[in-house]
């Protein structure tokens, strides 16, 4: 299976995330003809049939169906382009935002139905080809609503309030209108926003020289191991550090350093260039820094990423702790940056299908019988393919939409590893599910929120399994599960959010560093955040160079305040029972009708201050402590 390293988490799909191009999975090669997945399914344990396939014909019943949708949207989407429906009134600008919100809901099910055609066999070149074609109506979409904002900002924001409250339909529509005014001097005129529109196919350009530097250019050597050859690309080296026996994975491990230490100063022109963009863009708009400009657009104070450096910072002493242990389970002398996503326990016990829903169902009890009910109907529809086939696109992720139900992709393998990406990715989608209490354009929530349902489902699982554990090794294995959640999300996501804030600022103030320059930043950073104890590579100062989140704009960070918030929030409902579930409820079917650090406060845990971090470091602290007297 595509092992799951900590430090590079996996990201989420969403309907939002679908405008952009999923990349690099969608490859196409000319081969098997398409055809639906026919229906399959499991025994469940009560005699209930478990699907194993989900079933797209809720969004299209065939694909010439969708290829008439795709031709009729063509059509349309040239008509957007003009603002000379007017926005004059309130029953126009109303027209205007539900004509625009109707049309990119028909894109969204093209694009949905593309995305997970092509998942069920990546080497069907028509699904393929329909999914890039989707890519293709969605940015012409784009474009022909880029007027739209900057009109709206003429209108001034007292006349739009003075429409909402004329007419009610506008009502849904409040927090996104009003979130254009919170940016509005931000926004360039028309002729500004013209030139930075123009500006992103060069701002976009280093992401698409590393990729072809990684992907094509740079020969990565190979590796024997037992099982064959392994090429240590970013992903073979991924393998290798998961898999191998300890001798292959320091020889992987000074290979594939030693090839990154080669490119490191080209690699940091190239990652130079982006920060320099980012900040370009931030001046442009009118920013203090990159950060800013970045938080600006889910409104999230600055606070939260600095109170979480903060307070993690000042409890490194405890991963340092966590290492000794982890240091002891592996039996070695001396812990080294190519052990830490060696599995330190290993846990010989599989869960069927069945199993992993009914485990999940037990362990997510402390979440009420509603949503535990939802939860039993919602695994019992043909919503998720399932298990793992020739040809399917790897891993897990949710699509979560407003017009018909979540789907989930999952390659389910039986191990602990794959019963957790079952009660993660089942968390997002019940989230998308219970998000549908909103109406469409408060429906889609960004990541600062998403990760939440779906890491406090983990965290369930682990206390429910731990709980319930037959032995000490059993017991052993959860723990350490859980301390590596801790370390990897928390401690290692706040080390390259760390290293994030640096190169940017660097860039803000007009010195982007050099590759060079970066390796010595992120030195200091691995020798604080591991100490003196662990042993380094003479080239482990390059691997930031391997990061591809660093060109994603403080994406990182958001795993480790998810985490936070998870943590704290599960805290609550063990110790103030249905008030606290009722706001973590509440927080979920709140969607996307508020900024979404307001939301998670709203639920009672408050990001800009230390007290939830501190909670999850205390957390972790506990299971420290229990793991040492395990081990
Ligand atoms: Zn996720």
């Amino acid at each position: 299976m595509t092992p799951r390293t900590f430090s590079l988490p996996r990201r989420r799909f969403n309907t939002a995330m679908l405008l952009l191009p999923l990349g690099a999975g969608l490859t196409s090669m000319a081969g098997a003809a398409a055809k639906a997945l026919s229906a399959s399914s499991t025994p469940g344990l009560n005699g209930e049939d478990v699907p194993t396939t989900w079933d797209l014909t809720d969004l299209f019943a065939t694909d010439s169906a969708w290829n008439e949708e795709a031709e009729a949207l063509k059509e349309l989407i040239p008509s957007l382009a003009s603002g000379d429906v007017g926005l004059d009134n309130a029953a126009t600008l109303l027209a205007t935002l539900n004509r625009h919100d109707a049309i990119t809901l028909r894109i969204m099910r093209l694009q949905v139905y593309a995305v997970l055609k092509s998942s069920e066999d990546i080497r069907v070149a028509d699904d393929a080809q329909r999914a890039s074609h989707s890519y293709a109506l969605a940015a012409q979409l784009k474009e022909g609503m880029a007027w739209r904002d900057r009109a709206i900002l003429d209108l001034g924001r007292q006349r739009v309030l003075a429409m909402i409250a004329e007419d009610g339909g506008l009502e849904v529509y409040r927090y996104p209108l009003m979130s254009i005014f919170r940016r509005a001097s931000h926004m360039l005129d028309a002729k500004g926003e013209a030139m930075l529109a123009s500006a992103q196919a060069v701002l976009a350009a280093p992401q698409r020289t590393r990729q072809t530097l990684l992907s094509s250019d740079i020969e990565f050597p190979e590796i024997e191991l037992p099982k064959g050859k392994l090429r240590l690309d970013l992903e073979g080296y991924g393998t290798a550090m998961n898999t191998a026996a300890r001798a292959d994975r320091a020889r992987a491990y000074d290979l594939f350093a030693t090839t990154l230490h080669r490119y490191e100063r080209t690699l940091g022109d190239i990652l130079g260039a982006k920060v320099s963009g980012n900040a370009f863009l931030s001046k442009a708009r009118g920013y203090p820094s990159s950060l800013a400009a970045s938080l600006d657009a889910t409104n999230t104070p600055r606070t939260v990423y600095d109170t979480l450096l903060h307070e993690v910072k000042a409890r490194i002493p405890l991963h340092h702790r966590y290492l000794e242990v982890k240091r002891q389970l592996l039996g070695v002398d001396r812990l080294a940056l190519w052990d830490m996503n060696a599995p330190a326990t290993s846990l010989d016990r599989e869960w069927s299908l069945a199993q992993a829903r009914d485990t999940t169902l037990r362990a997510i009890a402390p979440l009420g019988p509603e949503y535990a009910g939802e939860f039993a109907a919602n695994t019992l529809k043909r919503w998720a393919d399932t298990l793992p086939r020739k040809g399917k696109r790897e891993g897990g992720f949710v699509v979560g939409q407003a017009y018909a139900h979540p789907y989930v992709l999952l390659n389910y393998r039986g191990n602990f590893d794959s019963l957790s990406t079952y009660a993660h990715e089942w968390g997002h989608a019940m989230h998308s599910w219970l998000a549908r209490a909103q109406p469409h354009p408060l429906f889609d929530f960004p990541t600062f929120i998403a990760e939440v349902p779906s890491k406090l489902n983990e965290l369930l699982l682990l206390e429910h399994l731990s709980a319930n554990a037959d032995t000490r090794q059993e017991k052993l294995f959860y723990l350490d599960r859980l301390c590596e959640q801790y370390r990897g999300t928390l401690f290692i996501q706040s080390l390259f959010a760390d290293f994030e804030l640096a190169i940017n600022t660097a860039a803000d103030e007009g010195a982007p560093p050099s590759g060079p320059q970066m390796s010595e930043i992120y030195g200091k950073l691995l020798a604080e955040y591991y100490g003196p104890e662990i042993q380094m590579h003479r080239y482990s100062n390059v691997m930031w160079a391997r990061v591809l989140h660093f060109f994603l704009d403080f994406y990182v960070f958001q795993y480790a305040t998810c985490l936070t918030a998870a943590t704290a929030m599960l805290d609550a409902i063990h110790r103030d029972g249905e008030p606290a579930r009722q706001r973590y409820l509440g927080m979920l079917r709140a969607g996307n009708s508020d900024d979404a650090y307001k939301l998670i406060a709203g639920a009672g845990i408050d990001l800009a201050t230390p007290e939830p971090y501190r909670r999850a470091l205390d957390r972790f602290e506990r299971a420290v402590v229990e793991l040492e007297s395990l081990a």
